[in-house]
């Protein structure tokens, strides 16, 4: 398959963060030709990109993506009623039919948002691989693990399940298995220590929640006498490959450890300030100490959308805010979160996160014909503070367009929609 975008501006996020005007053209996989004077090729697509922006599609680091089923159910309400009362009730009633709904909605918000690439952590994982795969997503699926039993799994059972899950999917070329602990206080260290060997086993990235909230920090320090990356470092988790979301509530020693560990981290701003946690990851100091950070939305019951130009714009928000200085995170700083920040965080710095020929072609496009885009003064601006995920005409993942001027050409719009609408009511009646 080829397409060619012509007459459009594009911005690589290259190392040299080269700009230019022109036309791009893509082969199978990968982007084959950037260039400022007009391609004359023949191509299966040609997009016309006049007053339109390129660039790399957006990489989101954490979510839970079923969890769409419950967006607006559960709002206002204190983090242990908000899992006691609603969450967990309704999770109990999840089958295969509900898995596979509240993939199909998210992955319709996400390519229609702009997201090429996710990072996802659930049970029932390998319906939500089929979903993805069928919908042409690049997807990183962190099977849940959790250390106690539940009406519905045996905490002893998931350990091989999940190494199944990693050999079933390891080399699919959109699908990489992920082993997801889903954290050190609802895993106990046999279970850490279980999933740290699949990981290492199989070569693949490991992902838990880390430090999101102080009462998950006091009860770590309570059951164990250290702080959760104290204790994570102890069982060996903390280490090139393991992906740590949140990190609220983190002092500059952790950082430290992380730092020389290799760890990366998540940071999820919406869903951090929704659940009114108090704390969100010290960004400037992660990114001085050289640890990698992505963006995530974490899942819509705690965001509660899955638009990451929104999580962006709340992130360069936020620390400003907080530290009374609005040169903290400029612009450029945060799409390099959601760019390339999100693609070497899952490692794959090499083929994704930029546009350049060679690369791999996950792309997007942005209609910048609107009000709220006029005028265009640098588009990196916008991008932050001013784009919003519905000004995505166009998505293209592994060279292979899935949305195209808003037309979504691998998922079913209105049936999805309508679905998900009667299977959330059914869900929580
Ligand atoms: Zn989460």
């Amino acid at each position: 398959m080829s397409i060619l975008i012509k007459n459009s501006t594009i911005l690589t996020k290259n190392n040299s963060r080269q700009r230019l005007h022109g036309d791009l053209y893509i082969e199978d996989h990968q982007i084959v030709e950037l260039s400022k004077k007009p391609l004359t090729i023949e191509a299966d697509y040609k997009i016309d990109g006049t007053e339109k922006l390129v660039l790399p599609g957006l990489l989101n680091t954490h979510t839970h993506i079923p969890m769409t089923l419950f967006r607006g159910y559960a709002d206002d309400m204190l983090l242990k009623d908000w899992l006691t009362q609603r969450i967990w009730p309704a999770e109990a009633k999840l089958d295969k039919k509900f898995i596979q709904c509240g993939t199909e909605l998210g992955l319709l918000e996400m390519i229609a948002s702009g997201t090429t690439s996710y990072l996802d952590m659930y049970f029932f994982e390998d319906i939500i691989a089929k979903v993805s795969e069928k919908v042409g997503i690049r997807g990183f699926l962190g099977f849940a693990l959790i250390g106690f039993d539940t009406p519905e799994y045996k905490a002893a059972e998931l350990i091989p399940q999940c190494e199944q899950f990693v050999k079933r999917w390891k080399g699919n070329s959109l699908i990489s298995p992920v082993v997801a602990p889903h954290s050190a206080y609802s895993c106990n260290p046999e279970t850490l220590q279980k999933s740290l060997e699949v990981a290492m086993k199989y070569d693949v990235p490991l992902h838990t929640h880390c430090s999101e909230t102080r009462d998950e920090v006091y009860d770590i320090e309570k059951r164990y006498g250290v702080r959760p990356v104290e204790h994570l470092k102890k069982i060996g988790l903390l280490r090139k490959g393991t992906i740590l979301a949140h990190c609220g509530w983190i002092t500059k020693n952790e950082i430290l450890e992380m730092k020389n560990a290799g760890v990366v981290v998540s940071h999820c701003p919406v869903s951090n300030m929704k659940i009114a946690s108090g704390g969100y990851a010290p960004i400037p100091e992660l990114l001085d100490a050289y640890v990698p950070v992505g963006l995530g939305t974490d899942g819509a019951a705690s965001n509660n959308t899955l638009d990451m130009f929104e999580t962006m714009k709340f992130c360069a928000l936020i620390h400003k805010n907080h530290r009374w200085d609005p040169t903290v995170l400029p612009a450029q700083t945060v799409v390099d979160l959601a760019t390339k920040g999100g693609a070497t965080c899952l490692g794959i710095q090499h083929t994704l996160g930029s546009l350049d020929e060679g690369k791999t072609a996950d792309l997007i496009i942005i209609d910048l014909k609107k009000p709220h885009l006029t005028p265009l003064h640098d588009p990196i601006s916008h991008l932050v503070y001013a784009v919003r995920g519905t000004d995505v005409c166009t998505t293209i993942i592994n060279g292979k367009p899935v949305m195209l001027n808003l037309d979504f050409l691998t998922i079913d719009y209105e049936k999805t929609i309508e679905q998900a609408q009667r299977y959330a009511q059914e869900l929580i009646s």
